[in-house]
């Protein structure tokens, strides 16, 4: 039985119910990453310290960085003086050329990727030389799945499929059926409801299939908890940014148990009043990418609105 972080809130006119994910945000691989990241800016003061795209999906994060000096480039040739810098690769991963570009240049590497990713990256790169003609479920805009469709095609003939969904097979049903054999990843922050919905769809096709499970495990078990928490509550509020996925997932998931809202900061509560007011339990959890202090922040916003 799960236990959650639990609030009562009394006023002369109601009791609230404010109960905490204890699995609500960051998690080890984002902790990591920002940790090395500060760190290499304090023991560098003189050089410059890039991180190639946004370390993580969270502004707050990003702009708490950039205040530390820290740049956020886009473009590999914004490197200036590049025997005096830093490059972060952050924890999505990136590509194998952006790498080598980045190393030609002369610029040092830190390598900032989360354990997680990277297996799912030598996984897929496993697949296509074992001879599997490769799927990786995701999205296909997403870094994550840009980085590990190029480390597995990297010096390979086999290409890669990337499906976002079960209705995406409808496209590649004729080169799945043409495949000896189909092997599939998913991005560590997908839903389990995904893969099991594609994982339906390709076997109706496919020969012969072999399916690495690569959600990561803080996803799957803060999906897990926070399903548990939804169904003990009248409304959920999930914390983070918008453009996080796995905090996008998370809200997608809890709106089909409970009512949820799911807000970037605490200045977003203000628009949900109605809701959070008329609510006598509610159940906060958060993104891999959101600091500890907005999800305080919002629960504090929260117990006022209980006060009214
Ligand atoms: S969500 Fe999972 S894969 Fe992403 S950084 Fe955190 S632990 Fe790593």
């Amino acid at each position: 039985m799960l236990k959650f972080t639990q609030r009562q809130v009394n006023s002369s006119f109601m009791k609230k119910i404010i109960k905490k994910a204890n699995l609500a945000g960051f998690c080890y691989g984002v902790k990591r990453a920002i940790d090395l990241t500060t760190k290499i800016k304090q023991d560098n003061p003189q050089k410059n310290v890039y991180i190639l795209g946004e370390l993580i999906h969270n502004n707050q994060v990003i702009e708490n960085l950039k205040n530390l000096g820290i740049k956020v480039i886009y473009d590999i040739e914004d490197i200036v003086e590049p025997q005096n810098s830093i490059c972060i690769i952050r924890t999505h991963g990136a590509t194998p050329e952006d790498i080598n570009k980045i190393q030609s240049k002369g610029c040092e590497i830190l390598d900032a990727t989360c354990v997680d990713v990277k297996k799912v990256q030598e996984k897929a790169k496993s697949l296509i030389q074992e001879g599997y003609k490769l799927i990786i479920i995701g999205k296909n805009n997403h870094p994550e799945v840009i980085g590990i469709k190029a480390h597995a095609e990297e010096n390979q003939t086999g290409k890669a499929l990337v499906l976002s969904c079960a209705k995406d097979v409808e496209e590649y049903i004729e080169e799945i059926k043409s495949a000896k054999k189909i092997g599939i990843v998913i991005q560590t922050t997908q839903k389990t409801e995904n893969l099991q919905n594609i994982l339906a769809e390709v076997a109706k096709y496919a020969k012969e299939l072999k399916v690495y499970n690569t959600i990561c495990p803080t996803t799957s078990n803060r999906q897990k908890e926070a399903k548990n928490l939804a169904q003990e509550v009248e409304l959920m509020i999930v914390v983070g940014s918008k453009t996080s996925a796995n905090t996008s997932h998370l809200a997608e998931i809890l709106s089909n148990i409970t009512p949820t809202i799911h807000i970037e900061t605490e200045d977003e509560i203000d628009n949900f009043e109605k809701q959070i007011i008329e609510a006598k339990s509610i159940g906060v959890t958060a993104g891999a990418s959101t600091p500890e202090y907005i999800i305080n922040n919002v629960i504090k916003k929260i117990e006022m609105k209980g006060d009214i």
